[in-house]
């Protein structure tokens, strides 16, 4: 028995990353899986490789959500939970950002995830599921990182709003609040097909050794865990809440 069986989940950014681990597990544990991305022939390929089906989605564009969902409905018949996993990061002081580029993070962060909820909610079957892609920094602030964390902001203030509206239809809206984790948004190196990803993976354990209390950078199936936990009746009387992955970084700060 897996704990998605005979559920159809929506994975977006599943072409890699957190994503790409959350459609393998949820895979694994029974579900019918969407993999929706941008990334055509990473998402395609990997949809083939899980029997899953791949869809071209833009989550910042109305009408993609719209087809993709419709797609969802003809392969499968039903949708019974979202992943608004997708998401992108710029680094850059607030004075020096370009409003081009603040917009262009809004669209695809909080845009996106109200989108999804906006389109899923209605085709969703009661007893659905909806998991927002937040940060550490939805909690906290961070330098260099001010268009991002105000998204993120935004994604837990969307989380609590649907957690609320959408509750009569014991529809379960929540957040993962990742910190460090080892995808290709925090360690850019991985995109590069010469770089060794266990050497690069051994230096960012070192980076974050003094800076995270567990002593190391998060790896993408520890939060595809905790949104299968969010996914499956295991949370069945959780919602609108904020959960934090991030080896201890937002406890605080020790002096010894
Ligand atoms: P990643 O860059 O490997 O994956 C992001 C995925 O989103 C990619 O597949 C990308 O193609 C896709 N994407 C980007 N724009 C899109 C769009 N407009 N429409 C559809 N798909 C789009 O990074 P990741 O770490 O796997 O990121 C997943 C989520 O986790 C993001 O929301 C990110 O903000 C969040 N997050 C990441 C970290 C971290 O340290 N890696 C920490 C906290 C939160």
């Amino acid at each position: 028995m897996g704990k998605l069986d005979g559920r159809v989940v929506v994975v977006t950014g599943a072409a890699r990353g957190q994503g790409e681990q959350e459609a393998r597990l949820f895979v694994a544990e029974g579900a019918s899986v969407v993999v929706a991305d941008v990334l055509d022939e990473q998402g395609r390929a990997l949809a083939e490789e899980l029997g899953a089906l791949y869809v071209h989605l833009d989550v910042g564009r109305e009408e993609d959500w719209r087809a993709a969902l419709a797609a969802t409905k003809r392969a499968y018949g039903r949708l019974d939970g979202l992943v608004n996993n997708a998401g992108i990061l710029r680094f850059n002081s607030l004075v020096d950002t370009p409003l081009d580029e603040f917009m262009q993070v809004v669209q695809v962060n909080q845009v996106g995830c109200f989108l999804g909820m906006k389109t899923a909610a209605p085709e969703m079957a009661d007893g659905g599921t909806i998991v927002n892609t937040a940060s550490y920094t939805a909690l906290t602030g961070m330098a260099a990182v001010g268009t991002y964390a105000a998204t993120k902001h935004a994604v837990l203030g969307l989380t609590r709003v649907a957690a609320l509206e959408l509750a009569a239809r014991r529809i379960r809206v929540n957040a993962v609040c990742p910190g460090a984790i080892d995808t290709a948004m925090a360690n850019p190196a991985r995109l590069d097909p010469g770089a060794d990803p266990e050497e690069m993976t051994r230096a960012l354990d070192e980076l974050y050794r003094k800076l995270v209390p567990l002593g190391r950078i998060g790896r993408p199936e520890e939060v595809a865990r905790l949104a299968l936990f969010l996914t499956s009746e295991d949370s069945s009387y959780i919602t609108g809440q904020p959960f934090v992955i991030d080896g201890g970084w937002l406890a605080g700060v020790s002096v010894i």
